[in-house]
């Protein structure tokens, strides 16, 4: 989108008009954004490496016209098939991307009573086709499609486990339905990035629960490097971040991440 409105203020910004607001400001306001046409949450996205002038982006944003421009860039735009072109297919992340050293047969997966997922035996003959992908692509999907989410496509992590992708995908604005201990594949909006005093890198995600990514102090340089991005860049991405989640003291929700390598980013 190209403008938002400012429901702490009552203004309206275009992209570059927000890009230049003082920081200060601009952290401020960017948690209080909405679409100027029905009001849908919205938030601010930076000047994209690949170009793309600062800009606003809401999710869900459905029927509304404003919604129409992302919605034809689509999956498609990354010249990535939507992954539901291929119905019955079971997704196998790369490893080459994303599994790093795992130890086969890992406890700690979701194993959990009520579960609805729960560990693929590969004995289960409803999908048969293997895709395998990585996790930008995935990211993408998650982002633009609905369908993708809300399936039942199995999705494995090579020696993890496999589970659903409507169990293992959690959106961050839903961590609350989370169990703790448990592997998800959380994903959504970076609103804005802090330090912790141990020089972790918080990730932020501002949505109406405020949940954080904590990247180790070790990890930051290898997250920054492996995704080749600054963190000033990091706020209005779209991240997808494998982990469990966590209380700190003071009763804020936090994700773990299991890996550097099972993290991905998408700045469209
Ligand atoms: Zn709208």
């Amino acid at each position: 989108m190209d403008t938002a409105f400012c429901i702490l203020n009552r203004t309206e910004y275009t992209g570059p008009q927000f890009a230049a607001l003082p920081d200060a400001q601009r952290a401020q306001y960017r948690r209080h954004l909405v679409c100027v046409k029905c009001e849908t949450t919205a938030y601010f996205r930076k000047e994209a490496k690949s170009g793309q002038g600062p800009c606003f982006g809401a999710r869900p944003h459905t029927n509304c016209p404003l919604a129409t421009p992302e919605s034809v860039r689509g999956v498609g735009g990354g010249g990535e098939q939507d992954i539901l072109h291929n119905p019955g297919t079971r997704i196998v992340i790369d490893e080459a991307q994303g599994g790093g050293p795992v130890v086969n047969g890992e406890p700690g997966g979701r194993g959990g009573a009520g579960s609805s997922g729960g560990r693929f035996t590969g004995t289960g003959s409803r999908q048969n086709a293997v895709s395998h992908r990585r996790l930008r692509p995935l990211l993408k999907n998650l982002i633009y499609s609905v369908a993708f989410r809300t399936s039942d496509i199995y999705v494995e992590l090579p020696g993890r486990g496999a589970w659903p992708a409507r169990d293992l995908f959690v959106n961050f604005s839903d961590v609350s339905k989370c169990r703790t201990q448990t592997l998800y594949g959380f994903w959504g909006v970076i609103y804005d990035t802090g330090t912790g005093y141990d020089d972790s890198l918080w990730i932020n995600t501002g949505d109406r629960e405020v949940v954080s990514i904590v990247i180790d102090p070790d990890s930051v340089q290898p997250f920054l490097t492996r995704h080749k991005i600054t963190v000033g860049e990091l706020d209005g991405s779209h991240i997808l971040v494998f982990g469990t989640i966590s209380k700190s003291g003071n009763g804020k929700q936090y994700i773990k991440p299991v890996s550097i390598e099972l993290t991905a980013l998408n700045d469209d």
